[in-house]
């Protein structure tokens, strides 16, 4: 488990949009952490730098006191669920949760172990071997956010990760996302537009505009207006 440090960090496309600007930012330990603000103001670039898919064009991002910055992909312990899910269609439940050990050459038994006991803890112990396609939306998210915590990242970054669920499903996945992170203490930053849902689940509040942050605090001190 980690913090995370984000120091002077600049983020800038080819194309000149600096669409993350020198800024600084500290993430407990287990903290689940909201960005939150309008479109085309950062936040999926922030969260792409710092899960490194995203180069840093200035200043430095640490998970703990390694510099991610300088890790290989390997050795990033950093799991990221899109709003999309990216489940893989032709796997089922299962191959889909255990393939980011089976890439690391984990050995079969431990993958299997590790997606039924996985899958357990996420009520999907009876969709082991369905394909995303026969999973309503909300299970298809519980899918990913298993295939995340079964890779044993010590750090949860999430996109939008509730967006396409209807509203009843919302409510549900919510629940369960802070029940999840709350048991395995889970560093976790996620990105929303969605006011409701970042006062509903997070520790703490960033709100973005134009590559900065314009305010942070809990959710009552950044929604309460004087
Ligand atoms: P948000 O997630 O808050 O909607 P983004 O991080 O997606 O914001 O975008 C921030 C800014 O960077 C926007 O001006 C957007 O148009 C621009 N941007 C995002 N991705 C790219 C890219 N791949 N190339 C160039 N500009 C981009
Ligand atoms: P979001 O707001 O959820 O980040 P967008 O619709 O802004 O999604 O972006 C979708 C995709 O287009 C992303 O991969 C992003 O990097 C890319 N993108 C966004 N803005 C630009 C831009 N101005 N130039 C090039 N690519 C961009």
């Amino acid at each position: 488990m980690a913090g995370i440090t984000v120091e002077g960090l600049s983020t800038v496309y080819p194309n000149g949009v600096r669409a993350v600007d020198a800024l600084d930012l500290e993430i407990a330990d287990g903290e689940l952490f909201a960005l939150l603000g309008p479109s085309g103001c950062g936040k999926t670039t922030l969260l792409r730098t710092i899960a490194g898919l995203e180069g840093a064009t200035d200043g430095a991002v640490a998970i703990g006191d390694r510099d991610v910055t300088r890790l290989q992909p390997g050795e990033r312990r950093i799991a990221m669920v899109f709003q999309d899910y990216a489940l893989f269609p032709h796997m089922t439940v299962s191959e889909n949760i255990a393939y980011p050990l089976r890439v690391r050459g984990v050995a079969k038994s431990v993958q299997q172990e590790t997606a039924v006991r996985t899958a357990e803890g996420l009520s999907l112990g009876a969709l082991l071997d369905r394909r995303p396609g026969q999973l309503s939306g909300g299970q298809q998210q519980r899918a990913a956010l298993a295939r995340a915590v079964a890779a044993s990242a010590e750090v949860l970054l999430l996109d939008e990760p509730l967006s396409n669920l209807d509203a009843r499903l919302r409510l549900e996945a919510r629940t369960f996302l802070k029940k999840l992170q709350r048991e395995l203490a889970l560093t976790t930053v996620f990105v929303t537009h969605d006011q409701a849902e970042a006062l509903a689940l997070a520790d703490r509040i960033a709100v973005m505009d134009v590559g900065r942050i314009r305010q942070l605090g809990t959710p009552r001190e950044v929604f309460q207006r004087p």
